[in-house]
């Protein structure tokens, strides 16, 4: 958990969506049909900008990489908490 706080401030560093790769295992936002909004876990099979191809439970998903964060950072609701980093990224 280490590695997602900032040294500076001590506060959680915001994911940069560019950063996710292919291989990685993701959690992600699937919006069925605009109301529904569920949490998935998938793998990241392959980018097309900023639209992530992601495999979920034998589906290909198409999901902005917004939507996605990596499996091992810290959740959306701690940074409600908590606060984000808003230190400029070196
Ligand atoms: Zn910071």
């Amino acid at each position: 958990m280490k590695k997602w706080i900032c040294k500076s401030c001590g506060l959680y560093k915001k994911i940069i969506p560019g950063h996710i790769k292919s291989g990685r295992k993701v959690f992600f936002i699937h919006n069925a049909d605009n109301m529904n909004k569920t949490i998935k876990k998938g793998v990241v099979v392959s980018r097309n900008k900023d639209i992530l191809i992601i495999l979920s439970e034998g589906l290909l998903c198409m999901v902005k990489d917004i939507d996605v964060y990596p499996e091992d950072a810290p959740v959306y609701f701690v940074y409600n908490m908590f606060g984000a980093c808003e230190c400029p990224t070196k």
